[in-house]
This record gives structure tokens, sequence and C-alpha cells, in this order.
């Protein structure tokens, strides 16, 4: 491998818009590789097998779960991206364990802070790897071809601000079937359910314009458009219904009791906290 330099831009990675390649391609997983094995107990001989969208036809080991669409430079940059969306996800699966939809115990008041910046750029990432390797299907199983716009890529390198009315989102309205927002009630989303992502794409030209990824029980919104009027807007149909953007923490209380994932942000914008209440 050699060191990046600020013209190279090789052909193959994603984040080549400005320079700053390496000259070696690196695996980037479609889902941090630190997830996987989070999900599968860390078992050495753990093999999983993508679904027929990946072409990858048969059982691998996680480790081989990439696409070969970033450079290594651009690969090593976003490793902050990974660490967090890893502690945003062990702290949920770790009190589901423990609770076992409500045989287990749900315990003392817990609390972790990440970077929301962090966290929006993991989400980030995930959607353009997929759009990137081309493995988004249509409804129809047809294979569904976008183009990365350029901005969202100076998003994703820290090149640009955000502008406030894109970016992360979560439901503030449990009516929303589209998203989810429990992690605690139904095992699957700490074994096998774990993450799912699908974009949202502009016509004509066919444009990655964001998308929705699950994580951990918790469906999280992104726009690379104003979302302003989509947020408002009341039909069942959109998903976009009722979402607070860039939330200032979620928690899950029972008995009185919280859950909290906090999140730090480095934006100007206002953030508000949504809460959930849980019953028996
Ligand atoms: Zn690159």
């Amino acid at each position: 491998m050699t060191a990046p330099t600020p013209e190279y831009r090789h052909s193959k990675c994603y984040a080549n818009t400005r320079g700053g390649c390496s000259t070696s391609i690196s695996g980037e997983h479609y889902i941090s590789h630190a997830l996987i094995r989070l999900y599968t107990f860390d078992d050495p001989d753990v093999r999983i097998q993508p679904t027929p969208n990946y072409r990858i036809p048969v059982a691998i080991q996680p480790k081989k779960f990439v696409a070969n669409v970033l450079c290594a430079a651009h690969n090593n940059g976003l490793s902050d991206a990974d660490r967090t969306a890893l502690t945003f996800a062990a702290f949920l699966r770790e009190i589901a364990l423990r609770y076992k939809n409500g045989a287990g115990e749900w315990g003392a008041p817990e609390e972790v802070e990440i970077s929301g910046d962090d966290f929006q750029r993991w989400v980030l990432k995930l959607l353009i790897t997929h759009a990137a390797a081309d493995v988004y299907m249509d409804k129809d199983g047809t294979r569904v071809k976008t183009i990365v716009p350029d901005e969202a890529i100076d998003l994703l390198l820290d090149r640009a601000m955000w502008p406030r009315t894109w970016g992360l989102g979560v439901t503030g309205d449990l009516s929303n079937s589209h998203l989810k927002f429990d992690p605690f009630t139904q095992v699957e989303t700490a074994t096998s359910n774990w993450w799912s992502a699908a974009p949202l794409i502009k016509h004509e030209p066919r444009l990655l314009f964001g998308g929705i990824v699950d994580l951990a029980g918790v469906s999280f919104t992104l726009c690379l458009f104003n979302q302003s009027e989509a947020l408002l807007h009341d039909g069942e149909i959109n998903p976009l219904r009722r979402v607070i953007q860039r939330p200032s923490a979620l928690s899950w209380v029972f008995d009185g009791v919280p859950k909290t994932v906090r999140f730090r942000w480095s934006d100007p914008w206002k953030h508000l906290p949504i809460t959930f209440n849980m019953r028996r």
C-alpha cells in the first residue's frame, strides 16, 4: 500500500471525487465487521449467507462480506463511524439480552454517550456502500442502479457541514409503521434480525437521496435533501412522517427506570430528546 496523494483518484473508490485516494482498494464491509462479530458472539467458525442481491452464492466468513468500492486511505478514515455504531448496538443488545422480553431483569438506570456526527456518518456510509456496489433491489427483484451525489461524499468525509434540513432522524411517533423504536421486546433484534438498509431514491436521474437503516431495533432515516415538508406530511405511506431530526437522546423507560443513548452533535441546530415509555 502506498500513501494517499492529494490528486490521485482511484477509479473504483466511490469517495474519489476530490482525490486523496491510495492505490489499493480495500474491502469495505457492507455492515461493520465489528457489528457482525458482536451479533455472532465472536464465534470464529460462524458463516453468514447474504441475501441474493449481494451476489455471494455461498455462506462466507463475516470478514468476506465486503464490496470493493473504497480505497484503503478513505476506508481507514471512516473507522470512528464504525466504532460509534458498535457502541450504540452493544449497549442496547446487552440490555435486551438481560431483559429477555420481560422474563429477565431491566435493572438500574444506564446511559451511554456517542457522537451523533459519527453515527450519522455511519448510516450514510452504509447507504453509500450499498449504492456503490449496486446491491439494492426493487420490490419486484430488479437491481437498482443509483448515482451517489458528490455532496454525499463531502458530508461523509466531513468536508461540508450538514444543512439543517438534511440528515439523520428517528421516529417521534410510534404510529409510523415504517420506522422501529423497540430494541427490547423482540428477541430477533438481539440475534438475527439486527440490521437492514433501504435507500430513498430520486428518479431521473436515479440519485441516492438517503435511506432508512435499522440497527439494534431502531430505525434511522437519513435525508440528503430538505425534509421539512416530508416531516409534516401525514400520509400513511410517508416514511418520514413526524420524524425528529438529530435527537439529543433516545430513552426507553420501564417502571420509571431509563436506559438512554445520548448523542453529541457539533452542529449548531436544535436537538430534542425522544422518550419511549414501555408497558408491561
Ligand atoms: Zn479513495
